[in-house]
């Protein structure tokens, strides 16, 4: 029976396993791949003190520094179903049962594609989901924001300071943010919105984005526009689909925490982009990461046991 069992081994889960041992307590991580989403990631320049590394040399980094304590991981497992109680219980695709005294659950989170052409070949070469980490990668060149809900609207207003020119594409016929960022948006004098516009399909040239192609929706005529990036921003599709009906999730399907990274049950705690923590970012989640152990080890001595 683990002390403390992470499920998730990316930047919140690592800093929970880390947290968690060093109370020396028996701690272990189940992963469906150790790293998370910074292993798709190519430069991160704003993982505080660290000035400039990437992705994959970040992942590393973390496993290492897990490695230099007692903490079982437990790679290329995926959990499907927790059983909660005075000892949880984590069920994997293999069909393995883990026991818990308290659980840590960090499985992160996807962006939600929208499946064109071009998306896959040019992610990570003008292909983009993140302004706060990508943005400055755009610096005086021309982006388009697909999706003009909130994270859109602001991804928009954040890039126009940052790059020469936005278009900002949304499918529907109006824009979904708030008024008072949509009238933001509308001061900004280089961003153009167009409604109605479906994306067709990203172009590049073999190496790199230049451009993309939309369907007026209204007329069915195609258009294309001569780009550099293009940030997908049609949502953030938090990993806890396993978890409905045992945690309590928002309208987003993140999992509710408090500011202990406490859930609805208890002895369960979450942390990083899976939660509903608000702004996505390795250095937050690393944060809640360490809040959410904290907690833990908070819940095993009050509980009574060891
Ligand atoms: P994740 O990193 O998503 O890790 C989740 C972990 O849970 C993974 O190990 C996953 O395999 C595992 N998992 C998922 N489901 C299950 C399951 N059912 N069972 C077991 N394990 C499971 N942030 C920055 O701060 N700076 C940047 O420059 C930056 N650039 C980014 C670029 C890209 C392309 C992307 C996609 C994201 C970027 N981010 C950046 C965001 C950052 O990567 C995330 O905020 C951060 O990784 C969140 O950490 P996490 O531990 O909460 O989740």
């Amino acid at each position: 029976v683990f002390d403390v069992l992470v499920v998730g081994g990316g930047p919140a889960g690592a800093a929970a396993a880390i947290y968690a041992a060093r109370k020396g307590i028996k701690t272990g991580v189940l992963a469906e791949r150790f790293g998370g989403q910074v292993l798709d990631t190519l430069a991160i320049e704003n993982f505080v003190s660290v000035q400039e590394t990437d992705g994959p040399k970040f992942a590393v980094a973390l496993e290492q520094h897990v490695k230099q304590y007692e903490v079982d991981i437990m790679n290329t497992q995926r959990a499907v179903k927790l059983v909660p109680g005075k000892v949880a219980e984590v069920h994997t695709a293999t069909g393995a049962v883990l026991k818990a005294k308290t659980v840590i659950l960090s499985t992160g989170a996807r962006w939600r594609e929208i499946n064109v052409p071009g998306e896959k070949e040019y992610r990570n070469h003008g292909v983009a989901y993140c302004p706060h980490c990508d943005g400055p990668l755009f610096k005086g060149k021309r982006v388009s924001v697909i999706g003009g809900g909130n994270s859109g609207v602001e991804a928009a207003i954040d890039l126009a300071g940052i790059v020469q020119h936005v278009t900002l594409i949304e499918f529907g016929n109006e824009l979904r943010a708030d008024a008072v960022l949509q009238r933001k948006l509308h001061s900004l004098p280089n961003v153009k919105v167009i409604m109605s516009a479906q994306t067709t399909e990203i172009h590049g040239d073999g190496k790199k984005v230049t451009g993309l192609s939309y369907k007026d929706r209204n007329t069915n005529e195609l258009h294309r526009i001569d780009l550099e990036g293009v940030f997908v921003q049609i949502g953030l599709v938090p990993n806890a689909e396993f978890l409905k009906g045992t945690v309590a999730l928002s309208k987003h399907g993140e999992i509710e925490i408090d500011a202990k990274g406490q859930t609805s049950v208890p002895g369960v705690f979450a942390a990083g982009d899976v939660t509903t923590v608000p702004y996505k970012q390795i250095v937050i989640a690393v944060g809640a990461g360490a809040t959410a152990a904290l907690s833990a080890f908070d819940h095993l001595i009050r509980s009574g046991d060891d």
